[in-house]
């Protein structure tokens, strides 16, 4: 009997890379990808609860399930991700149509407890955090990208933060390992790999590997990859080594996401994120001087418990000072077991939504500016496929991560499908994206010059 699965995943990338390897566990027990969970034998869904609106979603998405379960009695409907290692057998009792509930640490144990639920009849409960070792190599990846995952966990322990939580202590992965992984990749046609952890800079220091600025030498080196990408730094972390890293490195993108969640160091501190406004600015010049065209996007949370209106005034100066090239910002909420859910002085709802906008469209303004001011530059893009926009029109992302829309001219569909690297003339910046003309093959560029610009 053909049997297929639904797999709906919320949240990060750590997330996409857990459901592509419980897609992979279901295929090996016989389950095909179904795209409608109306079709689907088992669903799956992959939750997130960094903020209270995620883990909403994922009780009104196992709410539509029961719908369908109503009809279709003999569906298996999982819970994987943040909101089962949180709440885990309290989903049972809220979502008693549940039958199996995994946690962040049990990703590779999901085929056993499937098999355990349908031969027992009985919901299948599994959240024991730590797992051994990152389990197989994932299977082949489709597309000229890939994320590899590096570390699982974070140790930081910031105020609002869930992840320590729900995710467990930093575990960094043999080098040898990501190598493997990195090699098969290449092997596959993908040239651009980013490295992914919670927060990379840390990457092999309880483990006593090497460091992460070594494990990007050892990626380099790797042929066939032609870009490579890292994602989330912790400022505290970003030491002078990984920064030169981006002045040594040819194939490291000229881009860096590092969060730095407020401007005023009264509230870093009770975020407990261990650094100043001033010291991240001073690392922010560094890496400004280490690469030229060097883009940095960043993190805030505005009305965490406690922010006076001089504290949101120091956010928009830094947001006007440091002039970042892409900005998410989200308003805070309680999170359980975050130590900041228990401090007093909660910020009104509407005063949040207030800072929210305030700082989105200072900060959009800027990106525009910025965005605008690379129009008659010519840079080198990443072809990711066709557009959303319009038939004849491909995207990609430059090295400094922003993405790039332009027209295909007639005969060259080929040589601009995804995977290509393309000169591109930039005409007009967007708020978030630019808008270009693919020039004659490369510009005469040489594949690591490909990589420079902004
Ligand atoms: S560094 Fe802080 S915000 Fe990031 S995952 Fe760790 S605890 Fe959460």
């Amino acid at each position: 009997m053909r049997k297929r699965a639904h797999i709906n995943t919320m949240g990060c990338q750590m997330n996409v890379q857990d459901s592509g390897r419980m897609r992979d566990l279901l295929a090996s027990m016989g389950y095909e990808p179904e795209e409608n969970p109306h079709k689907a034998d088992l669903v799956l869904v992959n939750t997130c609860m960094i903020r209270e609106k995620a883990e909403e979603k994922a009780f009104s998405f196992l709410g539509r399930m029961a719908k369908i379960k109503r009809r279709r009695p003999h569906l298996l409907v999982c819970v994987a991700g943040c909101v089962s290692q949180a709440h885990g057998k309290a989903i049972l009792k809220r979502a008693p149509y549940v039958d199996v509930v995994l946690g962040t640490g049990a990703v590779t144990r999901l085929p056993k407890l499937v098999e355990q639920r349908i031969a027992t009849g009985l919901p299948a409960l599994d959240t024991e955090m730590d797992q051994p070792g990152f389990g197989p190599l994932p299977g082949p990846r489709t597309g000229p990208t890939a994320f590899v995952t590096i570390m699982t966990g974070c140790d930081n322990f910031c105020s609002y933060c869930v992840v320590p939580h729900v995710r467990g202590r930093e575990k960094s992965r043999p080098p040898d390992d990501v190598l493997a992984e990195v090699r098969v990749l290449a092997a596959q046609g993908v040239s651009e790999v980013t490295l992914l952890g919670q927060n990379v800079n840390s990457y092999g220091k309880k483990e006593g590997l090497c460091t992460f600025p070594e494990l990007l030498e050892k990626v380099h080196a790797v042929d066939g990859i032609r870009r490579i990408r890292f994602v989330t730094s912790h400022p505290k972390d970003l030491s002078p080594e990984l920064i030169n890293a981006f002045s040594g490195l040819d194939k490291l993108c000229g881009h860096i996401h590092l969060p730095i969640q407020s401007g005023s160091d009264r509230i870093l501190a009770a975020m407990n994120r261990k650094y100043t406004a001033d010291a991240y600015m001073d690392k922010l010049s560094a890496l400004r001087a280490a690469r030229a065209g060097m883009a940095v996007t960043t993190d805030f949370i505005v009305g965490f418990p406690g922010e006076t209106e001089r504290d949101f005034e120091k956010t928009m100066d830094l947001v006007c000072s440091a002039r970042f090239d892409g900005l998410f910002a989200f308003k805070y909420s309680d999170r359980p077991h975050a130590p900041a859910s228990r401090l007093d002085d909660k910020v009104p709802e509407k005063e949040k939504a207030r800072r929210l906008a305030a700082i989105l469209d200072a900060a959009n303004a800027i990106i525009q500016e910025k965005n605008q001011a690379l129009a008659g530059s010519v840079l080198t893009v990443l072809v990711e496929g066709a557009s959303k926009q319009a038939g004849n029109q491909a995207t990609g992302r430059t090295s400094g991560n922003r993405v790039v829309n332009f027209e295909v001219p007639k005969g060259m569909e080929n040589q601009l499908k995804a995977g290509a690297y393309v000169d591109v003339a930039i005409e007009k910046g967007h708020a978030h994206s630019l808008w270009g003309r693919v020039l004659p093959s490369g510009g005469g560029k040489k594949p690591w010059e490909m990589c420079h610009a902004a």
